[in-house]
């Protein structure tokens, strides 16, 4: 795919020469050439003084070109490739991309006006992510290719173009824009005056504040699995770490009682203007949802389904250790609290605990809680959030739906 896409997109031979050119090893060639989009500092082997954010042409050891790329001075991740060809301007390749990247999400988003309609290296935008909110859009620049005033204004002028959104807000992740030596910058609106607004999806209503909330407001990743979850969701609900009631709100759809956990008040909040604008009665709990599941699973509580969508425990590789002992001690609580014949929805957003890793730390719950699962779905991000085959650091969200019994 990525290649094809590529071929199309081909500019015409250039006589230009002042691109500067950056030759990798060996192995970042055969990273390439196998389809990724990545070449680690460490496998670049020449290049002379390149500034930041520049594009670059990326030369195998034997001087082939391999392709273009955004060069990053400070990131570990050194080369970006966005084309497989020579792009001597960026430009008209930006815009054809964002329109690809459109018409990708007009086939394959369903039942919502809220969606991520431009996922970074997934949509060969690496560092552009944005996201539609109805008539907000929200845009985050996470490198220094990225960043350049040139470039901002042809993603402000195709995106206002294509969707016509009544504003266009720019989320900033501070830590992302440090780590990239990038100039510090507030959030803030780019385009019109809106700031807030209503997102409709699987029939459930949300409201959106483009200047509040974690990641750009809402977890659109969790869309298709809020559907899923609904499906077979019954009885008395649970909805642990339930931010501003993604899940709480779809199983009230079909529950007889919702609760809804989470440490943040503000999240809760927001939760429960969500609760309101659908006509729902669920109840929200501010606290430790580690403290919480021990004190109700020792205290006999008991539960018909349970959701568990905690925060990235392994943000890196050297967490994951930490971060399975802490989803299999969650898992183990719910386990314990379920009625036989529930349903439990156990999700983990870290990319380095892989989906054999969950399901491995929840087959090991399983025996200590003495039950037994049935697996029914194991599901990933929402297809708006594109995983590219070649490219596994693209599929990071894990979703699996089981019923429980004795
Ligand atoms: N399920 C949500 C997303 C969850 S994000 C949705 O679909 O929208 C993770 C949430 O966990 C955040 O809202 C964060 O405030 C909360 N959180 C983090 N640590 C927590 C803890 N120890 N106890 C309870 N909530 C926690």
């Amino acid at each position: 795919m990525y290649h094809d896409c590529m071929r199309r997109n081909e500019m015409q031979p250039s006589t230009d020469t002042t691109m500067p050119r950056v030759k990798v090893t060996p192995r970042g060639a055969t990273r390439l050439k196998a389809g990724h989009v990545w070449v680690y500092r460490s496998d670049v082997m020449a290049g002379r003084e390149i500034s930041q954010g520049s594009l670059v042409e990326v030369m195998d050891a034997r001087g082939r070109s391999l392709g273009t790329a955004f060069y990053s001075s400070s990131s570990q991740i050194a080369i970006r490739m966005i084309s497989a060809v020579r792009v001597p301007e960026f430009s008209a390749l930006l815009r054809h991309r964002i329109g690809e990247a459109i018409e990708y999400r007009k086939r394959i988003v369903q039942d919502s006006d809220a969606y991520r309609v431009i996922f970074s290296e997934a949509d060969f935008l690496p560092g552009l992510i944005v996201d539609r909110y109805n008539d907000i859009l929200t845009v985050q620049i996470l490198t220094q290719g990225m960043d350049s005033a040139s470039v901002r204004d042809e993603v402000l002028d195709e995106l206002s173009a294509r969707l016509q959104p009544e504003s266009i807000i720019e989320r900033v992740d501070a830590r992302v824009r440090d780590l990239e030596k990038l100039a510090p910058r507030a959030s803030a609106l780019l385009k019109g005056e809106k700031t807030a607004t209503t997102v409709l999806m699987n029939g459930v209503q949300f409201q959106y504040q483009a200047l509040e909330g974690q990641k750009t407001g809402a977890f659109l990743d969790q869309r298709e699995n809020y559907a899923a979850a609904a499906r077979y969701a019954l009885g008395e609900a649970l909805d642990v770490f339930c931010y501003q009631g993604g899940f709480a709100l779809h199983l009230a759809e079909r529950c007889r009682q919702v609760t809804g956990i989470d440490s943040s008040r503000a999240a809760l909040e927001a939760a429960e203007a969500n609760a309101r604008l659908n006509g729902r009665q669920i109840e929200w709990l501010e606290g430790n949802a580690f403290d919480v599941l021990k004190d109700w699973a020792s205290s006999g509580k008991r539960f018909d389904t349970i959701i568990l969508d905690p925060p990235a425990f392994a943000k890196t590789k050297q967490d994951v250790d930490a971060a399975l002992r802490g989803y299999k001690e969650l898992n183990l609580r719910a386990l314990k609290m379920l009625r036989s014949g529930g349903l439990l929805v156990t999700c983990s957003c870290s990319y380095h605990v892989s989906e054999a890793s969950l399901l491995q730390v929840l087959s090991e719950a399983v025996v200590d809680a003495r039950r037994t699962v049935r697996l029914l779905e194991v599901r990933g991000q929402s297809k708006d959030h594109p995983i590219l085959l070649n490219v596994p650091e693209t599929a990071y969200l894990k979703c699996v739906i089981c019923y429980i019994s004795d």
